[in-house]
């Protein structure tokens, strides 16, 4: 045990080795001395380091080093999740009688944010994928849990959410896709945008209208690939998260049983908020580990680049951009784990906080990244360095999962209904 912790203290985060990675050059986050003051450990349980450790390991041997060639080549890496999946990170938070790792909020954020160091879009699939688990875990019956969630927390199978529709985006409560009862059958019409993993995925979470208008019409169906009536839109290009597919989720005249619905009808709208506010603690902590691993690359890269006959890391000025990029790094991450704490203790205050978490670290880690890329200088801009990549795949969790709009929208409502 003492061994261990000795262990776990030498083993600190550190980064930068400019290694050969098919042929580019392509710096990546690596265990190495770090400051103390932006230590992503720093308040964690033994246990929490331990398996922290665990996810640090595992992005900088499997997911870094490829973190580029996915990218560059749209690669979904399916196996390496799957490896991912045998160290239980494709259901953390779902419970261990069907296959789940039964972990907190709390250690669910430390791991994927740990993970997001070795590459920020695949990570950012992973915690969707466990959304998804975590709601069927969550609100489906027995059966339903003993048929999907195994295979989704060994990523046997994989998993999309269904919500955003090519009408219906921000304004999600007024989606279209119907589903109308035949029998024990429902028979779902409509098409769902932007889906993650969608073609490449097996099971499919779907938000979509069994009653009136609103949020209370709305149910949650789980639709497997494969069922006549469920096709897919063309691969969209995105400017990043190339190493997971997006594609529209078409359905006609798709008959799903009846069986398949989570909850009661007219749940489902409420079942995809709650999965959401777990989703919007792991995108966030996916761009605190984004942003970690940059102010890393930067530290590096200013030791090492000279100019004016000296190194960047003599400058004042790049000293204080870089001092404010670790004081929003270490900002981002108290919010984040403040926000999954409240989830955890489902307190009053879980929903806004999870909107002020998100709002604040993704625009917080964006704003890091992209300054990391600045101090990067020419060679920022260039594919063989992995701060364009962190860039690139981060900027999009500021629309996802609600966009940081809608967060303001969440704030503002709880704030406005405390009178
Ligand atoms: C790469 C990628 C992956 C995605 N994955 C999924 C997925 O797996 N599942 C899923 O369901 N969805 C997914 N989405 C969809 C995503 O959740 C939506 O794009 C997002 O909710 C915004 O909806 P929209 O694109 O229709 O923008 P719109 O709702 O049209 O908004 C456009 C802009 O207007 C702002 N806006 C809208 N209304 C207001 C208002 N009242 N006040 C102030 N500002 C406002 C928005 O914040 C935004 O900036 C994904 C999107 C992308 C890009």
């Amino acid at each position: 045990m003492a061994a261990a912790a000795t262990l776990s203290r030498l083993v600190r985060l550190r980064l930068y080795s400019i290694s050969r990675n098919n042929g580019l050059l392509f710096n990546r986050v690596q265990r190495r001395g770090i400051a103390a003051c932006i230590d992503p450990s720093v308040g964690l349980s033994d246990e929490q380091r331990e398996f922290q450790k665990v996810a640090f390991d595992f992005a900088a041997n499997e997911m870094a080093p490829h973190m580029a060639h996915w990218d560059q080549n749209e690669i979904f890496p399916v196996e390496t999740m799957r490896k991912a999946a045998q160290l239980g990170f494709g259901g953390t938070c779902v419970h261990p009688d069907v296959g789940g790792s039964g972990l907190s909020r709390l250690d669910a954020s430390v791991v994927f944010e740990a993970l997001s160091t070795g590459c920020a879009s695949t990570t950012a699939y992973m915690s969707i994928h466990n959304m998804c688990a975590w709601m069927i875990d969550t609100f489906g019956n027995n059966e339903q849990r003993g048929k999907y969630c195994p295979d989704l927390c060994s990523m046997e199978k994989f998993a999309s959410y269904c919500l955003t529709e090519p009408g219906s985006g921000s304004d999600a409560a007024s989606l279209l896709t119907s589903a109308k009862l035949q029998g024990d059958l429902y028979v779902l019409n409509g098409s769902k945008a932007f889906i993650s993993g969608g073609g490449d995925t097996d099971v499919y979470v779907v938000m979509c209208r069994t009653g009136g208008k609103g949020p209370k019409g709305i149910s949650c169906l789980v639709v497997e690939k494969g069922t006549p009536g469920l096709s897919f839109g063309k691969k969209e290009k995105k400017v990043g998260w190339n190493s997971q597919p997006t594609r529209a989720v078409i359905f006609e005249d798709c008959k799903v049983p009846v069986a398949n619905r989570l909850g009661i009808e007219g749940q489902g709208f409420n079942i995809a908020m709650k999965g959401l506010n777990g989703g919007r603690i792991n995108i966030a902590s996916c761009s605190v580990g984004a942003a970690q691993a940059c102010i890393q690359l930067t530290r590096d890269h200013m030791h090492v680049r000279k100019q004016f006959g000296e190194p960047l890391s003599n400058s004042q000025f790049l000293q204080f951009k870089l001092a404010e990029m670790a004081t929003r790094l270490v900002a981002s991450r108290l919010m984040v784990r403040q926000a999954a704490l409240a989830l955890q203790e489902d307190r009053p205050d879980a929903v806004p906080l999870c909107s002020m978490a998100k709002l604040f670290a993704t625009d917080e880690c964006f704003t890091i990244c992209n300054q990391a890329l600045q101090m990067h200088g020419g060679y920022g801009y260039l594919k063989d360095y992995a701060v364009q990549q962190f860039v690139r795949d981060i900027r999009v969790h500021q629309i996802l999962e609600g966009t940081n709009e809608v967060m303001r929208m969440i704030i503002a409502r709880s704030l406005l209904a405390e009178f």
